[in-house]
C-alpha cells in the first residue's frame, strides 16, 4: 500500500477560498489588507514567485502593489523605500523578494522592515518571538508545512522529526515550529556525518536541501511522514523536489508531491499573515 499524498495545492485552494470570504467581510468593516512587494532586478525565478503572490492576492482580495526596481538600485535607496512603506498606514505587509543583488546587505534590509509588517517572518523580532513560542508572523514555508501536517491530523507530539537543511528561510524555522509542536527534532546539514542513521529514525522527515532525488525510499523508515520542500529543475526542464517520489511513496505513510505540495502553501501563508497584519493594525487604531 502506498502513502497518502498530501496535496498542498488543494489545501491551499480551500484556505484561499476561506480567506477570500474573510477579506470580503473585513472590507465591509472598512479594512482592506494590503501587501507591497518589492522586486529588484530581473531574476526569472523571483519574477515568477512574485507573479504567484500577485495572483493569490488578487484571488483573495488582498490589495497588492508591486514595486519593480533595477538591479543597480542602491542599498540606501532601498532602505529609504522601506522607511516610506513602514510609515504608510495603508500598507500591512512589506515583502522584499529575495535573493537581493550582491551589493545589497540582505540582513540589513530584513531588519529595516517594521516587525508589525514583516509578513515573511524573517525579522529578528519575529524569529525571536517564534523561538520563545510567542504570537508572531511565522515564516511562510515552515508555517505551510505545519498546516499541511495538521490538515491530516498528523500528530507531531513526541515524534522524532528530522529536518535536512538548516537555512534561515526553511530548515531552522521548520525545526523550531516542530519543536513548538512538541516533536523531538534533529537537524542534518552538509557537515552531518551519520545522516543515513538519523534519517532512518525519522517519524517525520522534512527535506529542504535543493538537490534533485537527494532522498530515496530505501533511506526512510517504513511509515514515515515525508515532506519534500525542494524545488529543482530536472534536466528535461521538469519541476522536481529533493525526494525520489516513486520510491519514497511506497515506504512512507504520508508524502507531499512536487509540484503541488509545499509550494502553493507558502504563498497561501503569506496571504494569511497579511490578513492577520491588517486585523492587528486595525485593532490598534
Ligand atoms: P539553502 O539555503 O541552499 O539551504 C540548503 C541546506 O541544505 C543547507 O542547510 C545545506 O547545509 C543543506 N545541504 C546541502 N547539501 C547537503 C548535503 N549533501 N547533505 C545534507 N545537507 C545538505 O536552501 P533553502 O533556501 O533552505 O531551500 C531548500 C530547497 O527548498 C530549495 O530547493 C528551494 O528552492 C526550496 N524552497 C522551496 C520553497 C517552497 O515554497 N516550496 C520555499 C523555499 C525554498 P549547510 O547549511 O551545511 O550548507
Amino acid at each position: 500500500m502506498g502513502a497518502e499524498i498530501i496535496y498542498g495545492k488543494e489545501l491551499a485552494q480551500e484556505l484561499r477560498l476561506k480567506m477570500k470570504q474573510e477579506v470580503s467581510e473585513l472590507k465591509n468593516h472598512g479594512i482592506t489588507p494590503k501587501l507591497t512587494v518589492v522586486l529588484i532586478g530581473e531574476d526569472p525565478a523571483s519574477k515568477s514567485y512574485v507573479k504567484g503572490k500577485q495572483k493569490a492576492s488578487e484571488y483573495v482580495g488582498v490589495d497588492s502593489d508591486l514595486i519593480e526596481l533595477p538591479t543597480e538600485t542602491s542599498e540606501q535607496s532601498l532602505l529609504e523605500l522601506i522607511d516610506k512603506l513602514n510609515q504608510d498606514k495603508a500598507v500591512n505587509g512589506i515583502l522584499v523578494q529575495l535573493p537581493l543583488p550582491n551589493h545589497i546587505d540582505e540582513q540589513k534590509i530584513i531588519e529595516a522592515i517594521d516587525p508589525s509588517k514583516d509578513v515573511d517572518g524573517f525579522h529578528p523580532v519575529s524569529v525571536g518571538r517564534m523561538l520563545t513560542g510567542k504570537e508572531t508572523f511565522l515564516p511562510c514555508t515552515p508555517l505551510g508545512i505545519i498546516t499541511m501536517l495538521k490538515s491530516k491530523h498528523i500528530s507531531m507530539e513526541g515524534k522524532h522529526a528530522v529536518v535536512i537543511g538548516r537555512s534561515n528561510l526553511v530548515g531552522k524555522p521548520v525545526g523550531q515550529l516542530l519543536l513548538n509542536e512538541n516533536a523531538t527534532v534533529t537537524y542534518c546539514h552538509s557537515r552531518t556525518t551519520n545522516m543515513n542513521e538519523v534519517i532512518k529514525m525519522a517519524d517525520i522527515l522534512i527535506v529542504a536541501v535543493g538537490k534533485e532525488t537527494f532522498i530515496h525510499g530505501d533511506q526512510i523508515k517504513k511509515g514515515a511522514v515525508v515532506v519534500d520542500v525542494g524545488v529543482n529543475r530536472s534536466e528535461n526542464g521538469k519541476l522536481v523536489g529533493d525526494v525520489d517520489f516513486d520510491s519514497a511513496k511506497d515506504k512512507a505513510s504520508y508524502i507531499t508531491p512536487v509540484p503541488g505540495g509545499v509550494g502553493p502553501m507558502t504563498i497561501t501563508m503569506l496571504m494569511h499573515n497579511t490578513i492577520q497584519s491588517a486585523k492587528l493594525a486595525h485593532a490598534k487604531r
